[in-house]
């Protein structure tokens, strides 16, 4: 059988050409690094959990007409997506101060921010991906003022919807990090919400008792990362408790 081309090897994901023009699957590995990589473990089932949450989130979206490259899912490991030339950016928003914001600007964990605050940062591995302003990305043309716009229009209204969603069933989003990408439809361009979003991405603390339901978890050795994955996909109903994965329904 002729092996699928492979595009690129991530740290969480390997992407492959898809099997139609301007396609891509996305393969969610089991492999999670904290720490530019310095930390890293293979957590059976990781994988098979980001896949079904990202599938879950991204249908979410595109029911409410936020635009983003999920086509549909193919396997347990595999989803379809459109390809888009990925604006070489970490888009992150906060509610809560948690993790470098609290440390760089000495903000208590857990406190509510006065509005949800966007953060910006290079994709850079070598460099560790490091914060950037505005300004930094004018200069060297990483996205123009209309691609800014266009992506604080993104970030907010994905925040409004994952927070929403998260709070239904208990959880907190504390802040969380996509990826926007460009596609090309005829002589127009736009942007769209591409790579993944999963508890890899998010932090997610239980309203009640505060638990880390999120990749903090693996990064700060408090337990197993698949437990507290699978409740969150349990309490959304993406994967009920000793049942097949449901599938969420494309609104059309
Ligand atoms: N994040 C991510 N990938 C990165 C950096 C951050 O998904 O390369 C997410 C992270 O999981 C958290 C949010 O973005 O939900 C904010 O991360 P922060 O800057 O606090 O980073 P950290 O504490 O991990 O250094």
């Amino acid at each position: 059988m002729a092996r699928r081309k492979k595009i690129y090897e991530g740290k969480a994901k390997t992407l492959f050409e898809g099997p139609e023009p301007g396609t891509i699957v996305q393969y969610f590995k089991d492999d999670a690094t904290a720490f530019n990589a310095e930390k890293r473990d293979v957590i059976e089932g990781k994988g098979v959990l980001n896949n079904m949450l990202s599938e879950y989130f991204m249908t979410g979206l595109t029911n409410i007409g936020v635009p983003n490259h999920f086509i549909r899912r193919m396997n347990m490991r595999e989803q379809l997506v459109r390809a888009c030339e990925i604006i070489p950016l970490e888009i992150i928003v906060r509610n809560f101060a948690a993790g470098s914001i609290s440390k760089r600007l000495g903000i208590e964990e857990g406190t509510q921010l006065p509005r949800p605050v966007i953060e910006y940062c290079y994709k850079d591995d070598a460099l560790g991906d490091p914060l950037v302003s505005e300004e930094h990305i004018a200069a060297f043309g990483w996205a123009t003022q209309q691609d800014m716009d266009d992506i604080v229009s993104l970030a907010l209204r994905v925040n409004d919807f994952l927070s929403g969603v998260m709070y239904g069933v208990g959880i907190k989003l504390v802040d969380f990090k996509i990826e926007v990408g460009r596609v090309y439809d005829g002589d127009f361009q736009r942007l769209i919400v591409a790579d993944e979003i999963s508890p890899d991405s998010c932090r997610l603390w239980d309203v009640e008792t505060g638990q880390k339901l999120d990749k903090d978890v693996f990064r700060r050795d408090l337990g197993s990362l698949t437990d507290a994955y699978s409740e969150v996909a349990k309490r959304l109903g993406v994967m009920p408790k000793g049942a097949v994965p449901m599938k969420p329904t494309l609104i059309n």
